[in-house]
């Protein structure tokens, strides 16, 4: 008998999405919106709140252990000298920007996105936006009450010093270092898990959604992946094309023709980690020395992650206008920070940068149940963000190995 083609789970999940649309509507148009939101609520969205609870169990290990183990291989980078450094400095600085893009777009279109009616429901309490609260705020005084109170710039700071901690203790501290990456590994194989039911919740959200707010939502949810697309176009515009004419004196064009075969697997694969072999190919091609894009693509798949930042930008000023929050600078500037250590931390593979939105949306005291809103367009959001994390990789790779030739040139 022919073995039956297994659909993917990005098919899955439009399945799921398409289906949760299609019968939230149905519901809303033959029952009167009153009575679906009802059944919707009691029914229906308990299956997709295990989800987002699930989400929210595996955040605060996924948090601690990945940006642990990411210090520690930073830690690593340092034996491999000076281009090690140029490559964090070069992704950490791209990153921040790409924040910063985020955070300007999202607030540009802050106007035309909804408040929720149900925002009353669930207000969290406001975090105080005075800047020296805050800074004290981010140390803890214990190490158990930040991983049970999901606080998580506390969390953050427990992983940073932990992961120093480790590096500076040598060989003494190797054996920590491998459980860590041994505990890392086995946290982002369950996370894998919950991802794989991810159709299920997908579908549950998205039914509620449709019920609770009316078909109309479907036009917010439009609007705000129209302005995390913005968001991507214009960081690939301007930071991009710039860096790779000024830093390594290449034509955009021929950089974005080079790296395209990259893009178009990113975009469908929804994975850094999955495109790197396609993107170490394109960039080899482009005349990047193979030992600089076998350093600079791995290490960009698992820290670097430029559109993520966006998204993870886009999504949080869009969730707190639906729920009435008005974001203070202070809180923005936390996003910014938050946002560019969730991309050290987020694994490249497909929606990882959601479970990490959630660590951005509580470190500005927003419930993280509210993602349940945008997740059922997750993978939209997903093939962009991925494509802009390929091709940032990629552009550091070729500055990188331009800044690499000039010194040896020189040194000779
Ligand atoms: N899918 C992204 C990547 O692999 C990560 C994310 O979900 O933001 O780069």
């Amino acid at each position: 008998m022919k073995e039956k083609k297994k659909l993917s789970l990005g098919a899955w999940i439009f399945i799921g999405l398409a289906a949760g649309i299609v019968l939230g509507a149905i519901l809303w148009a033959a029952m009167g919106a009153e009575a679906a939101n009802d059944l919707a609520t009691k029914y229906i969205k308990p299956f997709g709140d295990i989800f987002v609870n699930l989400l929210k169990f595996i955040v605060v290990p996924i948090v601690l252990l990945s940006i642990m183990d990411g210090v520690i291989s930073l830690g690593d980078i340092g034996k491999v000298g000076k281009i090690g450094w140029k490559t964090v400095v070069y992704f950490l600085a791209t990153t921040a920007i790409a924040c910063v893009i985020g955070l300007i777009v999202a607030n540009l279109f802050k106007g035309s996105f909804p408040i929720l009616e149900m925002a009353e429901d669930a207000a969290y309490e406001a975090k105080s936006s005075n800047v020296v609260d805050t800074i004290k705020g981010i140390f803890p005084s214990n190490l158990i009450s930040p991983l049970l109170d999901s606080t998580m710039l506390q969390v953050i700071v427990i992983s940073l010093f932990f992961g120093c901690g480790i590096i500076v203790a040598g060989e003494k501290g190797k054996i920590a270092g491998d459980v860590v990456s041994s505990f890392n590994e086995v946290t982002q194989r369950v996370m894998g898990f919950i991802i794989k039911v991810s159709p299920i919740g997908v579908f549950c959200l998205m039914t509620w959604v449709v019920t609770n707010q009316g078909p109309k939502i479907l036009g917010s949810l439009a609007l705000v992946l129209l302005c995390a697309y913005i968001g991507y176009i214009l960081h690939t515009v301007l930071v991009y094309s710039m860096s790779v004419k000024i830093f390594a004196g290449m034509s955009p064009m021929a950089f974005f023709k080079g790296i395209f075969p990259a893009a178009i697997f990113a975009f469908t694969s929804t994975s850094s980690v999955a495109t790197l072999p396609v993107s170490k190919e394109c960039c080899d091609k482009m005349g990047v020395d193979p030992d600089v894009s076998s350093f600079v693509l791995p290490l960009g798949a698992t820290i670097n992650m430029d559109g993520t930042a966006i998204y993870q930008c886009v999504g949080a000023i869009f969730l707190a206008k639906c729920v009435g929050v008005d974001l203070t600078l202070v809180q923005m500037l936390m996003i910014v920070l938050t946002a560019t250590l969730a991309s050290i931390g987020t694994a490249g593979v497909s929606g990882a940068g959601m479970i990490m939105l959630a660590m951005v949306l509580e470190s500005v005291g927003i419930d993280p149940t509210y993602i349940g809103l945008i997740y059922g367009i997750d993978r939209l959001f997903d093939m962009g963000r991925t494509t802009l994390n390929v091709v940032g990789d990629a552009s550091c790779a070729i500055c990188v190995n331009k800044w690499e030739t000039a010194d040896l040139k020189q040194k000779a």
